[in-house]
């Protein structure tokens, strides 16, 4: 019997983590840059919780949820997203008490059990960055810039599509006009529709079915029904947006699929592939997410993105990342004794944080010097049976090939001194091509 991956899960490979790495970094960068802390949540949490938040009618919770009970006896869920157990996080550890707006970032794998297809996974990473604890229409033009810049910094162009799904005032007046609306085509809506309806509304707005979607165009509009006070938050967004030449098209079929969005929603998209290809990313306002879990009043607002679908958008691009590894120093070594010698140094070295590469299984020099070469190694420290009963190492300059012979335990404070006047390679794997 052979072994199979699990049927919409994925095997990250060595050849895509260039692409992964570099992520995982602008995301650290992002979160620097814009004062946003990591907040790693579990990925079990009790199922209630995404019931009560998320949605019961919502399909990510009756549908697609792992659920289980345990031994124990409690009922729980891998997460099929973040922001609810951020939200349960921020109260049980009483974030409110510091200065809001509380600024986190994930990155972390989600699951929903959905019908896999092409950027659809049943275990998918998301990085996602919610501000609990402000309701200035500025936090949600500043997440809304960050995920748009985050995906044009990597090569690709994306567009903002924008829309306000409204609050507890004026949603309920909303969700009632559109019923009207859809009761006289009640027969043409796809059987899931048909079954949202009184359920779920919103989604009707964003089914993929092309009978559905042809209603939803001709639907009344939810920013034609929005309060003053929604009304002002939306135009704000947006002035902010324009005074940052941030290009965004209103669309009134940007719902989300979760219940606990409020006023602001968005998704990122390709440029040009509005309605085509599936989001990037997504956010919006849940400002009574952290109520709802039995908290005080709290607005927030946040986004995620989707890794496997900026990657997969990337390659088909060819975006060119830098894939290769930089060392300052490479190892090699010829003989028995050299190998066991070089062990030693290699481990020392390290741990004076020089940035290294080696191949220790390798008995050839000229293939070690290859390897050398590869990885841009400034200085190759070649050990040999000569060197060995000498007591010494041999340096070789991989630029101009000089080789020096230097004292073994003058090694360090040789390579030291020549590097000092060099910039340093304090990282070994690169994400952009080396300043040199
Ligand atoms: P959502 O939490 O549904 O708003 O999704 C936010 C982003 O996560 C989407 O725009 C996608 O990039 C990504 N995403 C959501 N569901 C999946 C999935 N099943 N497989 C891969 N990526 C997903």
């Amino acid at each position: 019997m052979q072994f199979q991956l699990v049927k919409g899960m994925k095997d990250i490979l060595p050849e895509e983590q260039p692409y992964w790495e570099l992520i995982r970094h602008n995301v650290d960068l992002m979160g620097a840059n814009y004062g946003f802390a990591r907040l790693d949540t579990p990925v079990l949490e009790f199922t209630n919780l995404f019931k009560r938040t998320v949605g019961e009618a919502t399909d990510i919770v009756s549908k697609e949820m792992y659920s289980f009970v345990t031994a124990g006896g409690d009922k729980l869920s891998l997460r099929p997203e973040n922001t609810a157990g951020v939200a349960r996080s921020y109260i049980e550890h009483g974030m409110v008490n510091q200065p809001q707006p509380v600024k986190v970032y994930y990155l972390a794998p989600q699951f929903r059990h959905d019908n896999p297809q092409a950027g659809r996974y049943r275990q998918f990473w998301q990085f996602g960055f919610e501000a609990i604890g402000d309701k200035d229409p500025v936090i949600d033009a500043q997440l809304i810039i960050m995920s748009h810049n985050f995906l044009t910094d990597l090569g690709l162009e994306v567009e903002v599509q924008i829309n306000s799904v409204g609050d507890s005032n004026c949603r309920p007046n909303y969700l009632k006009t559109l019923r009207h609306y859809y009761q006289d085509y009640k027969k043409d809506l796809c059987s899931d529709c048909q079954e949202r309806l009184n359920k779920n509304t919103l989604r009707l707005l964003d089914c993929k079915n092309k009978r559905c979607q042809e209603l939803a165009e001709q639907s009344p509009q939810f920013v034609d029904h929005l309060c003053e006070e929604c009304k002002n938050h939306l135009m704000s967004v947006l002035e902010y947006l324009e005074e940052v030449d941030i290009k965004y098209n209103l669309n009134s079929r940007i719902v989300r699929g979760l219940d606990y969005y409020t006023k602001t929603a968005w998704e990122i998209v390709e440029a040009g592939a509005e309605g085509k290809a599936s989001a990037l990313g997504g956010g919006g306002r849940f400002d009574d997410l952290v109520e709802l879990l039995g908290g005080r009043p709290t607005p927030a607002v946040g986004f995620a993105m989707g890794i496997e679908r900026i990657v997969a958008l990337m390659q088909e691009k060819q975006i060119k990342i830098d894939k290769e590894k930089y060392c300052d120093l490479y190892i090699a070594q010829l003989g028995v004794e050299a190998r066991k010698k070089s062990l030693r140094l290699f481990e020392d070295l390290r741990r004076d944080g020089f940035s290294l590469a080696e191949n220790i299984s390798k008995k050839g020099l000229k293939d070690q010097l290859e390897v050398a070469s590869k990885k841009h190694a400034k200085y190759t420290l070649i050990l040999g049976q000569k060197e060995i009963a000498d007591g010494t190492v041999l340096i070789r300059d991989m630029e101009n090939g000089i080789q020096e012979t230097v004292d073994f335990n003058k090694i360090k404070a040789e390579v030291r001194k020549r590097l000092s006047s060099q910039v340093m390679r304090s990282l070994k794997i690169r994400t952009k091509p080396p300043v040199v």
